[in-house]
């Protein structure tokens, strides 16, 4: 079935119990069983699985066309557990522009576990294949970056990962499973914030593991889940699966002004550089065109001058939130070397905007007075 169709459905039933359409929200943290020990209905207690977190990760499992999905509190929570399914001192390949939660775990979280890590730039397959080494055991990709929007190829980068007998994991948070679908590039796992676009509100946390196969790999990863305990909440759960429904259409809409909204920057005397893969100028754009059924919603510009004409603009746009995540249906823009701090070798005169569903000619309005 088609993604439309799935959003819709996947994951949902009629209740038995009531007829009910919309799904209820099961709050019980235990469940009755048999005199004889037996659980009939499957359950038996709350971090181990519930009904509402089954449902989305059965339905995030058909969207992304996977057979078995991980969901967790949060998308770190997520990324962690890929990580500690590892053993310390197995090697892995991280981009050196993945998002700064990522990096950061990988620095503080994990490297003092045990794990050894290199960062290189995924866009250059050539720099990744240099990368392996014989205990290296997964390659980790994001594709769109953040915050500049870097291509990467998700099948070279599979091959490189299955000829190193290693797995290819990709974050595809920022293209959704609507943008971007890495399994059908090899890839074994991937990984979602589903508080950005899955949520789709900016009203809930949420991370997913999703795999190809059901392997010890991804057992490993279920027994991180259940045993650790960063396990989504009911209502969290049932909030995403509600989100999902809107997604292939919120998605298009995004991506469609994302798309005009890059067109009109590129176009401004006052904007040095726009970073959008929709663009036919953007360096990753031929890859983008062929894994991408959508280009998405987020994009990033550098104004001419430097930090303070950059913070002069976000100063004065009306429309858009000066705020940091992505995903939600208003638009969102941020001075992302801010955020990330020191350290950090993003542009000063860069902004990133997560393109909202208002009218695209709005939007366009707002930043057009903005830059005066
Ligand atoms: C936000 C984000 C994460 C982290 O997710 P949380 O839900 O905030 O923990 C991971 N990867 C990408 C690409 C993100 O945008």
């Amino acid at each position: 079935m088609r993604n439309e169709t799935l959003a819709v459905h996947a994951g949902r039933s009629i209740d038995p119990a009531t007829g009910a359409v919309t799904p209820p929200i099961h709050l019980s943290t235990t469940f009755e069983r048999e005199a004889d020990g037996s659980y009939p209905h499957g359950y038996d207690y709350i971090r181990t699985n519930n009904p509402n977190r089954e449902a989305l990760e059965k339905c995030l499992c058909e969207l992304e066309g996977g057979v078995a999905a991980a969901a967790f509190s949060s998308g770190s929570a997520a990324t962690v557990s890929v990580f500690q399914a590892l053993a310390p001192g197995d090697h892995v390949i991280a981009p050196n522009d993945a998002y700064t939660g990522t990096s950061a775990l990988l620095r503080n979280v994990l490297a003092p576990w045990g794990l050894q890590v290199t960062f290189v730039d995924m866009t250059n397959p050539a720099d990744v294949s240099q990368a392996i080494q014989p205990n290296t055991r997964l390659i980790w990709i994001e594709t769109p970056s953040n915050p500049l929007l870097k291509i990467t190829d998700i099948g070279k980068i599979s091959a490189i990962a299955h000829q190193a007998n290693a797995l290819c994991v990709c974050d595809n948070t920022w293209a959704t499973p609507i943008g971007q679908k890495p399994f059908n590039w090899d890839a074994d796992l991937i990984v979602h914030s589903m508080t950005k676009y899955l949520g789709g509100h900016s009203d809930v946390l949420g991370g997913v593991v999703i795999s190809r196969v059901e392997d010890d790999f991804f057992r490993r990863i279920k027994t991180i889940q259940t045993s650790g305990g960063a396990v989504a909440s009911p209502f969290d759960c049932w909030l995403i699966l509600r989100g999902i429904q809107t997604l292939p259409y919120r998605m298009r809409a995004h991506s469609e002004n994302a798309s005009k909204v890059a067109t009109f920057l590129s176009d401004h005397p006052k904007v040095e550089l726009v970073h959008y893969p929709g663009l036919k100028e953007h360096p990753g754009h031929e890859i983008a065109a062929l894994q991408m059924p959508l280009f998405g919603g987020m994009l990033s510009f550098q104004v001419k001058g430097g930090r303070e004409e950059a913070f002069a603009l976000v100063a004065k746009v009306q429309l858009f939130t000066r705020a940091t995540s992505l995903g939600g249906v208003e638009s969102l823009i941020e001075h992302r070397a801010s955020i990330e701090g020191l350290g950090t070798s993003t542009p000063d005169n860069l902004l990133r905007v997560s393109v909202g569903l208002e009218h695209p000619d709005d939007l366009i309005a707002d930043l057009a007075q903005a830059l005066g």
